[in-house]
Formats: structure tokens, C-alpha cells, sequence
């Protein structure tokens, strides 16, 4: 039984049986039937499809924002927000598909030769519950442009928005199966990474469940991005605009109530300017709106599920009984939900738990530091490499510096965000593979080569 619960009133609002083998075999074979068609399409019809999904989304804004809202417990306003962003994305590969996957001229010496983007096939799409439709669109858009096919296996707490997503490509018009959603449980997943009707993978999950995929991925040989989990560093220096830095940090750390991959986790500040920045940090974070995220004020909605909020506080638990100084929060909120209140670790040293573990929820460390020099020491620390924030105003330092970070991304002066423009991906156990830019839009194209004697 697959289950959708409010996690604002811990009430279940849907349930769903797992589809079975037949239904689970008909998804799979309508996807490689239908696939086996539109690879044969042109980018410009490709392009087209695109674009009338994006329409589909923006016209389904209300509804579906109010989904994923219910769903997983975002506030509104940001899951109209990833809505909108999901339809630029699908406008993004439209405008720019022939210019990243059409056909390259490279001289050789050969009469021609050229460098032709083919689809891989099916690719199934195990996705996570964070950004329910973003992290399903950001993947498709390119992959369906390519000329794929696609499976999704999505978070099981979110199983009414994986069959919105189905509708909504119907809706706009793509090939009966070329985008199906499966409801299975995880522990499914296996036989469908070995049947011969899927050609390659992509997850977005936690560290873990990415080890686990990939090696069955690697038994049968079958490409996979891995987009994993991470502890983003948020680095401070004695120079910046502690002002715009402070204001900066609180959103990347509370934007999704905590639960981004790429949220500012651990904050390294040079001790010069500690003080300050933490008293700005918790000031703001203090006047964060906590309640119904269904009402456009409020930043801080329920976590997604009981058992990730148990996690998050036993996190903050296990940092404050290694020396940590709590300002702010590290109690769950009274009444029913998930709440949790956003909380501020001060004095966190690199071996303590919210700095070693990724905190995926509403709480933030502060680590404090002697100097540049020690701030990219902590900040390489984790075993983790998605993404990085680098504030300084000196920004001929800031750009030695961000060469010498350990991350997918650096961004100086501002915080991480994915962007249809732009490779998105981590190194390190935050996994491998990109999405997005022209590196994402490649990864599920088989590269040829074609030579002319
Ligand atoms: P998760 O448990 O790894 O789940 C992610 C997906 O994997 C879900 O569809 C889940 O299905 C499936 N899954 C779970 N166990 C599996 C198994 N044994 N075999 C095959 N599939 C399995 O992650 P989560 O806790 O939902 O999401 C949070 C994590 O995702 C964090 O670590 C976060 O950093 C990471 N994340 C990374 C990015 C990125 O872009 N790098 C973006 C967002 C999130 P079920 O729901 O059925 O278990």
C-alpha cells in the first residue's frame, strides 16, 4: 500500500495498492515501444512537446502547487514557485535543443566527420520527494529531447504528484507511454533496473540508496547519474557584506524547510566577524513564519515525513552532547504535523555530528574559524561535494578560493541554485553525472562519432 499523508496534520489523505507485474510490464513495454518511435522525431518536434508542457504546468499551477503542498509540506508560495521553474526549464530545452543536441561538425581530415547525439532508450527516473516536480522535470525536459523514453519510480510518500506528472504529459500531448509513472515499492527497483527494456538510470537520493543502485546498475552495465546527498559549506569571510551574507545564509538553510540537497548546512565563519554574522543569522532565522503552508506567509511548513524530523533531532541532540551551543530552536513544534523548529547549533567543531552528518531539515551549524585557509580545510571535510557559498568581497581571492573547493558548485555571493543554464552535480559521495547545461542534457546520448572517407 503506497500512502500520501499530510505531513501539516499527520492525516492520511490518499492511499494507492502498488501496481502489480502487469501493470508495472505494460508501463515498461509502452515506454520502449514508444520510444522506439520518438527517437525518430526531429529536435523540432521534440521542441514542441516541450513547450506544451510547460504550458500544461503553468495551467495546472494552482492545483498542483496545492499537491505538492499537501503532499510533502512546502510552503506555497514555493511550490508555485518550482512549478514555474519547471516550465522554464521545459522552455529553456525547447529553445536551445538543436544548439545542445544537434549535430557537430568536428574536422578531422576525414571528407566529414561529426559528432551526433543518439537517445540512449528508456531511462527510468527514481526521484525524490523534496521538489516533487522539479527534480522529475529537470531530468525529463533534456532526456525526452534527446529523443528517450522514461520511467518514474517516485518517492512513495509522494505518489499523487508522480500521477499528476503522468496526466500532465498526456495532457500535452507526448506519445502514449513514452513518460509512464510506476507506483512500486523500493524494494522493486532491482528487476527493473535489470529488465532489458530499460537502458540506463538517474537517481536523486540519499548517499546510500545511490551506493545500493549503482551496484546493481554496474551488474548489468547500465550508465547512471547519481545526484546524492550533500553538506553544503557556506563560507564567510572576514570581508564580506555581512548584512547581505546573514540574510543570504537564513534562506539557503530554511528554503524547503530545510530539505534541499543543496541548503547552506554548515556555516564557516572567520572568528573576526563570528559574532556579528551569528547574531544576524539567528535574528532573522527567529523571524521566520512557522505554520500551515498552504497560507502564503508562512517560510516554515511541517517536515515530510515523522521518521525524517526524529532523525533531524536526534542530530541536533547528539551535536549539543559533543559541546555544541544551541540559540535557537531544537524542539519540535506543539500540536500535530511534522514541525520542527528552525534551529541554530553554535560553536560546532568539524567532528561533530551536524557537521560530519548531512542535516536534512531545519537546522543549521555554525562552525567558527580562524582564516581562509582553515575555512576551505572544513569546508573540504565531509565526505560530501555538491555544492559551496563563498562570500568575500574580494573577489580575485574569491575565485583562487572557489578552485580549491571540493564541490559541483561554487557560488560567491550568493547561495547554490540549479539553473536550466548551468551543469548541476556533485563529486565525492554526493554522487556523479551532471543535469541541466549542455553536460546534463548529454548524459543520456549515446556520443557518435560519424566519419566519411
Ligand atoms: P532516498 O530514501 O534515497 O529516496 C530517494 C528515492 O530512492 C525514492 O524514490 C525512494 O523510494 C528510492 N529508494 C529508496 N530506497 C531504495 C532502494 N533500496 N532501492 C531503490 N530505490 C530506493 O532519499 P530521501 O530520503 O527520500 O531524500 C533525501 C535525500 O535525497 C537526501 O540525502 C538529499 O540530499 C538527496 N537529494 C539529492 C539531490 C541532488 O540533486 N543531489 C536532490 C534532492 C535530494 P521510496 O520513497 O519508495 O523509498
Amino acid at each position: 500500500m503506497i500512502t500520501s499523508t499530510n505531513p501539516a496534520t499527520g492525516e492520511v489523505i490518499a492511499t494507492f495498492d502498488a501496481h502489480d507485474q502487469r501493470q508495472v510490464d505494460a508501463a515498461l513495454q509502452g515506454a520502449w515501444t514508444a520510444q522506439k518511435a520518438w527517437r525518430r522525431t526531429t529536435l523540432e518536434e521534440r521542441s514542441a512537446l516541450l513547450r506544451r508542457v510547460a504550458a500544461v504546468l503553468r495551467d495546472r499551477k494552482p492545483q498542483l502547487a496545492r499537491l505538492i503542498t499537501l503532499e510533502m509540506g512546502k510552503p506555497i508560495v514555493e511550490s508555485e514557485a518550482e512549478i514555474e521553474k519547471s516550465a522554464w526549464n521545459c522552455e529553456y530545452y525547447a529553445d536551445h535543443a538543436s544548439a545542445v543536441l544537434g549535430d557537430e561538425v568536428v574536422p578531422s581530415g576525414a571528407t566529414e566527420s561529426r559528432v551526433v547525439y543518439d537517445p540512449l532508450g528508456v531511462v527510468l527516473a527514481i526521484m525524490p520527494w523534496n521538489y516533487p516536480v522539479w527534480q522529475v522535470l529537470r531530468f525529463a525536459a533534456p532526456a525526452l529531447a534527446a529523443g528517450n523514453g522514461i520511467v518514474l519510480k517516485h518517492a512513495n510518500n509522494v505518489p499523487q504528484c508522480a500521477l499528476e506528472l503522468e496526466k500532465i504529459f498526456s495532457e500535452a500531448g507526448t506519445p502514449a507511454g513514452l513518460f509512464a509513472t510506476v507506483l512500486v515499492e523500493a524494494s522493486q527497483v532491482k528487476s527493473l533496473i535489470e529488465d532489458p527494456r530499460i537502458a540506463a538510470l538517474t537517481l536523486t537520493g540519499s548517499t546510500p540508496v545511490g551506493k545500493l543502485v549503482a551496484s546493481q546498475a554496474g551488474a548489468v552495465l547500465k550508465k547512471q547519474v547519481l545526484e546524492l546527498g550533500g553538506s553544503d559549506p557556506f563560507i564567510v569571510l572576514a570581508d564580506a557584506d555581512l548584512e547581505s551574507a546573514a540574510r543570504t545564509a537564513v534562506k539557503a538553510r530554511f528554503i524547503n524547510v530545510g530539505q534541499s540537497c543543496i541548503n547552506g548546512k554548515r556555516f564557516i565563519v572567520e572568528a573576526a566577524v563570528a559574532d556579528r554574522f551569528t547574531e544576524l543569522f539567528v535574528q532573522h532565522a527567529s523571524a521566520l513564519k512557522i505554520g500551515d503552508p498552504l497560507q502564503r506567509d508562512v517560510a516554515i511548513g511541517p517536515m515530510a515525513r515523522a521518521n525524517l524530523r526524529d532523525e533531524l533531532h536526534s542530530q541536533v541532540e547528539r551535536t549539543v552532547r559533543q559541546g555544541a551551543k544551541l540559540l535557537l530552536g531544537g524542539r519540535f513544534c506543539d500540536g500535530p504535523g511534522f514541525f520542527y523548529q528552525p534551529t541554530v547549533l553554535d560553536h560546532v567543531a568539524p567532528d561533530m555530528v551536524a557537521a560530519c552528518e548531512e542535516t536534512f531539515g531545519p537546522a543549521a551549524a555554525i562552525l567558527r574559524v580562524q582564516d581562509a585557509e582553515q575555512a576551505i580545510e572544513v569546508a573540504n571535510a565531509p565526505d560530501y561535494g555538491l555544492g559551496a557559498a563563498l562570500w568575500t568581497s574580494d573577489l580575485q581571492r574569491a575565485h583562487a578560493l572557489s578552485r580549491r573547493i571540493e564541490a559541483g558548485a561554487v557560488f560567491i555571493n550568493g547561495m547554490v541554485a540549479s539553473d536550466p543554464r548551468l551543469p548541476f552535480g556533485g563529486i565525492k559521495q554526493s554522487g556523479y553525472g551532471r543535469e541541466l547545461g549542455v553536460h546534463g542534457a548529454r548524459e543520456f546520448t549515446n556520443v557518435k562519432t560519424v566519419w566519411v572517407g
